[in-house]
């Protein structure tokens, strides 16, 4: 199975999709048609393990990658390198309520599950479509991404990463996570701006020709590894339907019964790795997108306007301040039939005036599957204390967002059908909004002291990749102005 471009068709290998991260007239790789999960499948899915999950998914769609080399990357990335077995251990809220924990691997957030596997994938990808280039990683972070990549590409051979992040817009948690990383292929990055700056400048340099000649001429080849690269969405796939038949396995739910998926959303991978696995076959029912007060996705949603030109607000859930949602773009690509020149037309019309709109069947579509809403930064502390008052279950600040969103909709629409809520990182790499959520003491000054207090005070364990962060020496100190990031990278690259 090949893959086929956003805006104009082509037809490229798995290999050469993740490899290249992006069309090169800027547009996003997607499946030309979605593979189907057969009755047989979904019993062979439901007795085998994560793993053996993550293989079969995996063999659907990268159909050029032996299967041999599928399960040694699978293998790779998740055997020992998360904190438990199961790398997305399901925890009941109530009998119709589940969080889905994506948040026990090395960096404590759910891009772990793509980016333990993205290397593994990318580096056999790029021996077969690009033999003897060495790959550099580009990547913008709203926070998360930039550490989970971080730590899985650090000391790859054949590989180097470049990580640019907004120097306000990331917990203090988050930027010591990234600015202490070893390996000496890294390098990370502030900028003057935020994600959606750092998202742009990094998007500029995979579409400027002067930029990929240079590389060229010193063996180098651009990558992302953002979630606009499709190896980072097919291993999300996994964690949905890996829930489905872990809920089906005990008696949670029937064979044929839907369940609902709830996503606290920012650049909109997470979201659309559960659509593309209802397109093949999963029973979902709605997607339930949940947007903090940067509420761009909720409008649109609702109206069908996407429209940047608002306030953007900095949020206690920072992984989601984000106004240009990516993979947006391969949702309307989807809703439009696969027809690319629309796509193109909506986002030329989001570069020049910053907004685009879907009206009529396109619209109608996107509402019979979504339901958008969103809570501040208040409400969303009130859901990590009730969840934490009455079920002694602990939440961070994003995975809150879609609890409480997921409360308006059950009241607005009724509907009741269970639930599953991606948890989206530890509690503990926001503490300084948990702890005073959960405590009604004082909150500590120092970073730390926060975190041993959240420890205390819930009777939960530190995550292990949090607990010596501030033994560690910081490595990275460089900040450049948002629009000097070309500059950055040509230094870096071709000095
Ligand atoms: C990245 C991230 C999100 C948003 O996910 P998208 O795939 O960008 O929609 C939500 N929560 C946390 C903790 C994240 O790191």
């Amino acid at each position: 199975m090949n893959y086929t471009g956003t805006r104009s068709p082509y037809s490229v290998s798995a290999s050469l999709a993740i490899t290249q991260g992006i069309a090169d007239d800027g547009g996003l790789f997607v499946p030309e048609s979605f593979p189907q999960l057969s009755e047989n499948d979904f019993e062979g899915l439901i007795g085998a393990d994560y793993r053996g999950r993550a293989g079969t998914i995996l063999e659907k769609y990268l159909t050029d990658f032996p299967q041999d080399e599928l399960r040694a990357c699978v293998d790779g990335a998740y055997l020992g390198t998360f904190d438990n077995d199961d790398p997305a251990p399901l925890r009941e809220i109530d009998g119709g309520t589940f969080l889905l924990d994506l948040w026990h691997g090395p960096t404590c957030a759910f891009k772990d599950l793509a980016l333990q596997l993205l290397p593994h994938l990318l580096t056999r990808a790029a021996r077969r479509t690009m033999p003897g280039k060495e790959i550099v990683i580009l990547v913008a972070t709203s926070g998360d991404t930039g550490k989970a990549a971080l730590e899985g590409f650090a000391d790859v051979p054949g590989v180097r990463i470049i990580v640019f992040y907004p120097e306000n817009g990331v917990s203090a948690i988050q930027k010591l996570q990234m600015t202490t990383q070893r390996g000496n292929n890294v390098c990370v990055c502030a900028i003057k701006g935020n994600f959606d700056d750092a998202q742009t400048g990094v998007k500029a340099v995979f579409s400027d020709p002067e930029m990929a000649k240079k590389a060229a001429a010193r063996g180098l080849v651009f990558s992302s590894a953002n979630s606009i690269n499709f190896g980072r969405l097919v291993p999300q796939i996994v964690y949905y339907v890996s829930a489905w038949c872990d809920l089906v396995k005990t008696g949670r739910l029937k064979r044929g019964e839907k369940f609902n998926v709830a996503v606290p959303t920012g650049n909109f991978g997470n979201i659309l790795a559960a659509v593309y696995a209802k397109k093949m076959g999963l029973p979902v029912g709605r997607f339930i997108c949940a947007s903090n007060r940067n509420r761009i996705l909720t409008d649109f949603i609702r109206t069908g306007v996407y429209d940047r030109n608002r306030e953007f607000y900095l949020t206690t859930s920072p992984s989601m301040d984000i106004l240009i949602s990516s993979n947006l773009e391969r949702m309307l690509y989807h809703l439009h039939d696969g027809d690319g020149a629309a796509v193109a037309r909506l986002m030329a019309d989001l570069r020049s005036r910053g907004r685009y709109e879907i009206t009529g069947e396109h619209l109608k579509r996107l509402q019979a599957d979504f339901w958008g809403g969103f809570c501040d930064d208040v409400r969303a502390a009130e859901a990590i204390k009730r969840l934490f008052s009455e079920r002694k279950m602990l939440c961070d600040t994003h995975t809150a967002v879609a609890v409480d969103v997921l409360s308006q909709y059950r009241k607005a629409t009724g509907d009741t059908a269970p639930c599953v809520i991606a948890s989206t990182a530890s509690a503990y790499k926001f503490a300084p909004a948990v702890l005073p959520a959960v405590d009604d003491g004082p909150v500590p000054e120092d970073g730390f002291e926060i975190i041993r207090k959240l420890s205390q005070v819930t009777g939960t364990p530190i995550p292990k990749p949090l607990a010596d962060l501030n033994t560690r020496p910081v490595l990275h100190r460089d900040c450049v102005e948002k629009t000097a990031m070309a500059d950055f990278i040509a230094g870096k690259l071709f000095a």
